[in-house]
């Protein structure tokens, strides 16, 4: 039976799985055949249902361009996709589920907080109210249709539900404090440290939105190669890391704690998302090795490289002096410290040969050190009723 109560060791524990023997004799044909898709093309799983046809193995499945029926999750091929969507939910929680109402006292109180201070943290959720949406947005109008996997797919679902409660945190801090949500909101459209990150990711996923866009091409197979590598690894890996720092830095000073708490949630809930998009295109790397060409990768190197010029500047722009006992110029050592880990993880070189990271406290209260086991710490956590704490 399953274990609802601890879906993650039952993930762990259960045995490999069984791959469905195929009860008709046509094992040498796709199992269901798409009806007037170009030949190199995936589904998409809302083709007509091919009656009969042979049952769904592992090796039919593939990450992109997959011929094999979208509509069934198992057998599984990917188990850490899964294990991702488990995990995912156990970690479920709700933004109104933190107290605000210290917040509210000190955000009220005209000595409670310098106007640096106060402008951090609008500026700041005037970035993520929208760029959570933008993140959205990409995955369900541009990302969901080319992953040809029902595994990965439960996750993309999973994730898209989790940038809702994401947006919906950054709304209810914003309603919490009384702030004027209009001008927040609007943030993204007027104060340029805020627009330009947004603005130099759209292009990516325009570049997808395109109802006619197919994947199924070298081409066409980088393009959506180059979207998952600027919002997986650039913007949810680099772009976020200034932005929750700051906060956390407040959190950790006793300062906003609720509204530290919503971020150090949802900060969680990123680790995972980008995690995920990191075994993604290393899985579309692995089956697709032709798209990994050296001009792309140098291309990708670049990609990253503005990435964290244009974190660097957010961090300038959103620090002009220090503050919370933070600078802008540890934060350029951060981001280049964090810009080495991406680029490993989907393997390119490191750019930035020995950078540290100059916040200690930080990588403890975000595990930058152990981040494929932060998750499941913060699940304990959660699970046992606890409020998580910074120590
Ligand atoms: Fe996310």
């Amino acid at each position: 039976m399953y274990n609802w109560d601890d879906p993650i060791n039952e993930a762990l524990n259960k045995p490999e799985p069984k791959i469905s023997e195929p009860k008709t004799d046509n094992l040498s044909e796709p199992t269901i055949q798409a009806n007037n898709i170009d030949a190199q093309e995936g589904l998409t799983g809302i083709e007509n249902i091919e009656k009969g046809a042979s049952r769904i193995r592992v090796d039919d499945k593939a990450i992109i361009n997959c011929r094999a029926d979208l509509n069934q999750l198992v057998p599984f091929k990917y188990e850490w996709a899964w294990k991702k969507y488990l995990d995912g939910s156990a970690n479920h929680w709700m933004p109104e589920e933190i107290a605000m109402h210290d917040d509210i006292k000190l955000w009220n109180d005209p000595k409670g907080l310098t106007e640096d201070e106060r402008k951090i943290v609008e500026v700041n959720l005037g970035f993520f109210s929208t760029a959570d949406s933008l993140v959205a947005n990409n995955l369900v109008l541009a990302v969901y249709r080319h992953i040809t996997n029902p595994e990965c797919r439960q996750y993309l679902l999973r994730q898209a539900f989790e940038e809702a409660i994401h947006t919906h945190a950054y709304t209810y801090c914003v309603q919490s404090l009384g702030l004027e949500e209009t001008r927040i909101f609007n943030m993204y459209r007027e104060i340029p440290a805020v627009a330009t990150k947004a603005e130099w990711a759209l292009p990516f996923t325009q570049s997808l939105g395109d109802p006619n866009f197919k994947t199924g091409s070298k081409e066409n197979n980088q393009r959506l190669l180059r979207d998952l590598i600027a919002f997986y690894v650039v913007f949810e890996g680099i772009f976020f890391y200034v932005g929750f720092t700051q906060i956390l830095s407040m959190g950790r000073r006793n300062k906003l704690t609720g509204v530290a708490q919503q971020f150090q949630y949802i900060l969680r809930d990123e680790s995972m998302h980008m995690n995920f998009g990191i075994d993604v295109i290393n899985q579309i790397k692995l089956e697709n090795p032709e798209l990994w060409t050296d001009s792309f990768k140098s291309e990708m190197i670049d990609l990253i490289m503005t990435g964290v010029k244009l974190e660097t500047q957010y961090a300038y722009d959103t620090m002009p002096k220090p503050i919370l006992g933070i600078n802008a110029s540890l934060y350029e050592e951060f981001i280049k410290f964090i810009a080495n880990r991406r680029l490993t993880q989907v393997g390119l070189p490191e750019q930035f040969p020995g950078a540290t990271n100059p916040f200690e406290w930080m990588s403890e209260i975000m595990d930058l050190k152990k981040e494929k086991n932060f998750f499941e710490t913060r699940v304990t956590e959660y699970k046992t009723g606890g409020q998580l704490k910074f120590d």
